[in-house]
């Protein structure tokens, strides 16, 4: 049987990332995916992803959204890809807490990140939004917050970047090949698939909406996985307003979007909605009447240049009950990571958490994990 120093279960944002740092390290890694990422049936995929350095949902996120810039540049510039297009932030005035992820006083708290840690950032009174930024003629509030280096990451480009670069520093990545179970063994662990079974002394379980079937029962309630629907929407003739060029990304009430990021292609907008509880292989995939007549409204009140709705996907969260991280121990098997980092907002600081998952797991210096994160259940 092969042994390693660290085996990833789940190849998206996190794992791929971890898998990445582990072989950046020179540890003996390999990762598993029961699909080929970047694929659609979890939580990375969908064109873009909101990047920002000052993090509204609580002050110890903050320097793994900044490390993970520096990754990006890093990965970027090794791979030749373009991961993350710096158009900008504005968060316009009331985010609605209850009807999203975020928690009160997102506003504030994004604000207080950025001048603690000397991110540049403007605060912009409505009229400037709508002078410098024409997509947000409706915006009416009395203040936005602007952080001009922040902007939107291509999820599919990154995972796939993170899994080459990481497969040619010698990381064994194992496609198509679902794990079927992570067993104590001695000392290290044992992770089995259809095909092999190997022994590590680490795993990062990092399987996204999967995660809760390697749980205890009593564990499994503190994982919810929801279904999101993402939909592209026609620009104008006036598509220069909505480039990334002159529109930032945007988080304004109960909706977030984006510029139009593909030549030719739509303004992506969503919402989100948590009380869809669903089994990640049990999911309505296709887009529904009811889910465009969900958000077309509230677009065509925020936006009433856009025009039809082009197309829409779905994606899954998997969330805590208070919308934060769960990264730490497995709460039965030693030398197991639980790596459960979405609710919603996970993928601005992936790289940045696989990275330092697996210098802990490997005695490295690094980020330290927030111990708000390692609860458990
Ligand atoms: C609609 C939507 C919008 C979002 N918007 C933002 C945003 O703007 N900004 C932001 O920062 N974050 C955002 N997020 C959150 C972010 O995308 C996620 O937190 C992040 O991508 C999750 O990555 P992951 O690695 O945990 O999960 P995934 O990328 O889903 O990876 C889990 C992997 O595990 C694999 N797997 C599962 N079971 C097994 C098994 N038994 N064996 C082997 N492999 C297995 C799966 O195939 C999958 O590839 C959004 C999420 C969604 C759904």
């Amino acid at each position: 049987m092969a042994n390693f120093d660290v085996a990833i279960v789940g190849l998206g944002a996190a794992g791929g990332a971890a898998l990445l740092a582990g072989a950046r390290a020179g540890a003996k890694v390999i990762g598993f995916d029961r699909f080929a990422p970047p694929h659609v049936f979890g939580s990375t995929h969908g064109e873009t992803r909101i990047v920002r350095a000052a993090i509204g949902e609580g002050a110890v996120y903050t320097p793994f959204a900044q490390r993970s810039f520096a990754l990006w540049d890093r990965l970027s510039a090794e791979t030749g890809e373009t991961l993350v297009t710096r158009c900008g932030l504005l968060v316009l005035g009331g985010v609605l807490p209850h009807a999203t992820h975020v928690p009160l006083g997102f506003l504030e708290t994004t604000i207080a990140a950025a001048r603690s840690y000397g991110i540049a950032h403007e605060i912009l009174s409505g009229a400037q939004v709508r002078s410098r930024f024409p997509a947000y003629e409706q915006f009416a509030d009395e203040r936005a917050y602007f952080e001009p280096g922040a902007g939107y990451g291509d999820p599919e480009r990154v995972v796939a970047a993170q899994l080459s670069r990481a497969a040619a520093l010698g990381a064994q990545v194992r496609l198509n090949a679902p794990v079927l179970s992570i067993v104590r063994d001695g000392g290290g662990v044992m992770v089995r698939t259809e095909r092999e079974t190997v022994r590590a002394a680490h795993v990062v379980l990092a399987a996204g909406a999967w995660t809760s079937g390697f749980l205890p029962e009593a564990s499994q309630r503190r994982l919810s996985v929801t279904r999101q629907t993402l939909h592209w929407f026609a620009p104008p003739a006036t598509a220069s307003d909505y480039e990334p060029s002159r529109m930032p990304v945007f988080i304004w009430n109960d909706l977030y979007g984006f510029p139009i990021a593909a030549p030719g292609g739509g303004v992506k907008i969503a919402t989100e909605t948590m009380h869809a509880v669903v089994k990640p292989d049990d999911v309505q995939r296709a887009i529904t009447r009811e889910d465009i007549d969900i958000v077309s409204p509230r677009v065509r009140a925020a936006f009433p240049a856009l025009g039809a709705h082009l197309r829409g996907a779905t994606c899954l969260y998997t969330s805590t009950p208070d919308f934060n991280f769960w990264v730490g121990p497995h709460p039965e098997i030693a030398h197991v990571t639980v790596v459960s980092a979405c609710s919603g907002h996970g993928f601005k600081h992936a790289i940045a958490l696989g990275e330092a998952v697996v210098q802990q797991a490997l005695a490295l210096p690094g980020l330290a994990i927030p111990a708000e994160w390692r609860g458990g259940p």
